[in-house]
């Protein structure tokens, strides 16, 4: 018989939901990562990505009506990672560059691009962050001044303005899936108005001319690269939003990305648990298993306590998300802050559980330590999460 169903448990459809993913992230996705992307270490693995699309998860974060459940895209991120945490990113990053555009596009733009990002044909990304403008992302200074208005016979006329579009100029940095993607959400300085009520989201396909990019040498093993903007042409129909809303189109994505950051932490964290249990139950010293030393398994209890506090937070803002509480972003910089540093804890001890073994080139927690450091970085580093927190509770 099922447990009783409580606001902290899952349900016996979420709990099969995440079993079928867990099997599907190890049988058929797990295969792929590890063939790597056909363009070597640090480029975009499409056939992931397109695999992912097949198997209609895409579908889930970037679906074709109505929107996206904060809750499904916890499970999804949390029951990949502990199989496949480059499928996750794969799956994550789809997520996030396409959100912007499938909550506040238009039906032309989600017509034309969500089908090709849903079925993993195209790659997509999320360009906020600059060489002078992380944490402090409403400083960035990606300009997009207004265009020339074509003159009689197309060519430059005297005026200019957002009817005749604007040219981006500028950089941005630490970007997933960059250079490669084939459609950025970029987010530009339009007006003189300093911070953030100056800042439009545009759609930017990664053919547009003058765009060009490098890819970076990143400890955390998916693509990251920079973006340099020399004149390139947008149009009106390539705003997403208002002009002069991008920060609050930026902001409330990371407050549906958050808590998911969490739930992939959350999942990273559950296979660093199962390796160490599963270690110190088999590895003999001193006469017995490690378990029964009590230093190991009170570490190992510990562990698992704060893994499971981890998981709780996070699916208490995805429900909360889910259901248009307020509060949002507090809870969603709660979940990420605490499930994230969890998940350092948690795969730091389960390497020292191993000794050795878990330092050696391919091993899962050698994969996993690498893997566990960005996300107490990105999508705002674990200070600004605490930043948001004491902000919201004098609110
Ligand atoms: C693997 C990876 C992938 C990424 N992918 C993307 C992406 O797809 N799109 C994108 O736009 N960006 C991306 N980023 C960039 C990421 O969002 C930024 O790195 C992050 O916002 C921090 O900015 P910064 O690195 O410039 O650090 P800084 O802003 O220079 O901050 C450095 C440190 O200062 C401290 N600090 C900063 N602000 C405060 C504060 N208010 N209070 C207390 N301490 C503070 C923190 O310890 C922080 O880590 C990615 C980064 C990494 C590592």
């Amino acid at each position: 018989m099922d447990p009783v169903t409580t606001p902290f448990t899952l349900d016996r459809e979420q709990r099969a939901w995440c079993a079928e993913l867990r099997a599907l992230a190890a049988e058929k996705l797990r295969p792929l990562a590890d063939e790597g992307a056909p363009g070597g270490t640090g480029s975009v693995n499409r056939p992931l990505v397109a695999a992912l699309g097949e198997l209609g998860l895409l579908a889930r974060v970037v679906p074709a009506t109505g929107p996206v459940s904060a809750m499904d895209l916890c499970l999804l991120r949390e029951s990949l990672a502990q199989e496949c945490t480059e499928a996750e990113t794969a799956l994550a990053l789809q997520g996030l560059g396409a959100h912007p555009l499938l909550r506040w596009g238009t039906a032309g733009q989600r017509a034309r691009w969500l089908p090709d990002v849903a079925a993993g044909r195209i790659v997509t990304a999320f360009a906020l962050s600059e060489p002078e403008a992380g944490s402090d992302a409403a400083s960035l200074r990606l300009r997009a001044d207004p265009a020339p208005a074509p003159g009689p016979g197309g060519g430059p006329g005297p005026g200019s303005g957002p009817g005749s579009g604007w040219r981006l100029t500028g950089e941005k940095c630490w970007i997933s899936n960059a250079p490669e993607a084939d459609l950025y959400t970029v987010f530009a300085r339009t007006g003189p108005a300093p911070g953030a009520s100056g800042i439009t989201a545009f759609l930017v396909p990664g053919d547009r001319p003058g765009l060009t990019g490098s890819p970076l040498e990143m400890l955390s093993p998916h693509p990251v690269g920079t973006l340099t903007f020399d004149g390139v042409p947008v149009g009106p129909d390539d705003v997403i939003g208002e002009v002069g809303g991008g920060f609050t189109v930026a902001m409330r994505t990371l407050d549906l990305f958050r808590p998911s950051v969490g739930a992939f932490a959350v999942g990273m964290a559950r296979a660093a648990l199962r390796a160490a249990v599963a270690h110190a139950g088999e590895r003999h010293a001193f006469g017995g298993p490690l378990k029964d030393l009590q230093a190991v398994s009170h570490q190992l209890a510990e562990m698992a306590t704060r893994t499971e506090a981890a998981a709780l937070l996070v699916l208490a803002a995805a429900a909360s998300y889910d259901a248009g509480e307020p509060g949002i972003a507090r809870r969603s910089a709660m979940a990420k802050l605490f499930a994230t540093e969890t998940a350092q804890y948690v795969v730091d001890a389960a390497v020292q559980i191993h000794g050795a073994r878990a330092l050696r080139r391919g091993h899962l927690l050698e994969h996993l330590y690498r893997e566990v450091r960005a996300p107490r970085v990105y999508e705002g580093a674990t200070e600004v999460q605490r930043a948001i927190i004491a902000k919201e509770l004098y609110r």
